[in-house]
């Protein structure tokens, strides 16, 4: 036989595709011709899958090699090829039957010793298969955990070239994947470690409820980290379709946490504010790695010192948050990524930082502007809720009366107050109150008697809000409504939105 064909998986962004790995020997000069593969990748893959044959005791067949990677359209990048390579080579070659591996996916990078290494993306390549109807696929043995996270398929793994060669010979089994491992211990930080900060706390919780991006102002110290990472303690645990999305994308930047298994809880990214474009939203060369706003998808992403980023970097942030994507130009096409966040972001006051806060300060009013000015505009604008904390004193610290309640309670809260939100909207599509457009909440069937929204329209009319932040505040003020069990806002919460909305500094302009 001369001829034989292995199956695979190719991944753009997210989407895995089936690909066809044809081998094709003929009498000839013996060279080995790789088609269907980017040029870089492609010679690489040639070097370890020769190396990788000769090393695993095969012969190497001395005929002329063709191996094509179908469809040719689609772009194909990474290493997860070489194991489906060598698969096909050796049955066209005869070396193999190739029955036992027909209808079945096989994943694997090679090196050149003929040992079978890890690749990103195999719960997504699996998913991938499944979908294409595919019931048996062949992964690297430190993939095996994630891949058994996809229902529908029998999971076998390979270490070696070698292993694989003597299963489909027929004289040696290929390996069980490792069982599950116990999932660490549910946890993480909880709202009851925050003393005090009753009103950072109240729009942490609002901000869950609401589906509201957060800003967090205040002297270093004041606990404004403290509180963002606690924002994914009170958020819904993801269904099905949100964990497997999580996953992959954590499977897809080789993030996965080793014990396996599908990821529950929505995520927090805290990227550093000197972090590279690429680290941000993606990219790399070879398969595309998935940045710290796709690793936070159905999660939080937290920027921390935010005025202190980059203007390029916080431009590069608008369009993904808008549309809830990343696109990613690459040499071949374009790669897409999900990047739908709850952002919250923090800052100092002014660039000295003083952990005195303004008392000490020592910056001029126009540094102290230019500082605040970035923020404003494209960021601050999709913002809801902006809070500024006060570091908390000691005597005050000793007089708390009630400790904060844990953040079950508050998750609790927070789902009902997110089912009211959803049951009032789903008929047009929305699932949370900062999903909603600002007019259908000016107008028509939602809009609020006159007298609730006086002190609204006081701010409106004094130039302390703008028109958007109008919208702002009635969005926060259902959402108040929702935690609070209320048919709608009243005069009460329309009050506390605008609190949430403005803060106590004003500093930071609409
Ligand atoms: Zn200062």
């Amino acid at each position: 036989m001369s001829y034989a064909r292995v199956l695979c998986v190719g991944l753009l962004g997210v989407t895995g595709h089936l690909v066809e790995v044809e081998a094709d020997l003929s009498t000839g000069l013996p060279i080995f011709t790789l088609t269907g593969l980017p040029d870089a990748s492609l010679n690489e893959a040639r070097d370890r899958v020769r190396a990788a044959v000769t090393n695993s005791g095969q012969t190497w067949p001395n005929r002329r090699i063709t191996i094509n990677l179908l469809p040719a359209a689609l772009p194909k990048r990474g290493s997860s090829f070489d194991l489906a390579i060598a698969a096909a080579l050796l049955a066209g070659s005869g070396e193999l039957p190739s029955a036992p591996l027909e209808g079945v996916v096989v994943l694997g990078e090679l090196g050149l010793d003929g040992a079978v290494r890890p690749v990103r993306g195999v719960l997504p390549m699996v998913a991938a298969a499944v979908r294409a109807g595919i019931t048996g696929v062949i992964v690297p043995l430190a993939n095996a955990r994630e891949a058994t996270v996809v229902p529908g398929v029998t999971v076998r793994a390979v270490d070696s070239l070698h292993r694989l060669v003597d299963f489909v010979r027929g004289t040696g089994p290929l390996l069980d994947p490792p069982p599950p491992a116990p999932a660490p211990p549910p946890g993480g930080p909880d709202l009851a470690d925050v003393a005090g900060q009753e009103l950072g706390r109240y729009g942490l919780e609002v901000a869950a409820a609401g589906g509201h991006h957060l800003a967090l102002f205040g002297a270093p110290g004041a606990g404004k980290t403290m509180l963002a990472e606690r924002l994914p303690s009170i958020l819904p645990e993801l269904d099905d379709d949100e964990a497997l999305e999580v996953t992959a994308l954590q499977s897809i930047a080789g993030v996965l946490p080793p014990e396996g298994g599908l990821i529950r809880r929505p995520p927090f990214q805290a990227p550093h504010h000197s972090a590279s474009m690429a680290a941000l939203i993606g990219g790399g060369s070879g398969l595309a790695r998935p940045g710290a706003i796709s690793l936070a998808h159905r999660g939080v992403l937290f920027l921390d010192e935010v005025a202190e980023m980059r203007g390029a970097t916080l431009q590069a942030l608008r369009q993904p948050l808008e549309n809830g994507r990343v696109v990613l130009g690459r040499s071949l096409g374009t790669t897409e990524f999900p990047a739908r966040v709850q952002l919250v972001v923090a800052a100092n006051p002014c660039p000295c930082a003083s952990p005195a806060g303004d008392q000490a300060c020592t910056c001029s009013p126009s540094v102290r502007r230019r500082y605040q000015a970035k923020l404003s505009g494209p960021l601050l604008d999709r913002i809801d809720i902006r809070i500024t904390m006060h570091p908390l004193r000691a005597a005050h610290l000793m007089t708390v009366g009630s400790p904060s309640p844990p953040s079950a309670v508050v998750a609790a809260r927070v789902v009902q107050a997110r089912q009211a939100a959803t049951a009032r909207w789903s008929a047009r599509g929305w699932r949370l109150n900062a999903e909603v457009p600002g007019k259908d909440l000016r107008q028509g069937r939602w809009r609020l008697p006159p007298d609730d929204t006086a002190d609204l329209r006081t701010a409106l009319d004094r130039g302390l809000l703008s028109a958007r932040g109008f919208d702002r505040v009635m969005r926060l003020a259902w959402t108040i409504a929702d935690l609070d069990g209320l048919e709608r806002p009243g005069r009460a919460e329309v009050t506390e939105a605008i609190q949430l909305r403005m803060g106590e500094s004003h500093e930071y302009a609409e």
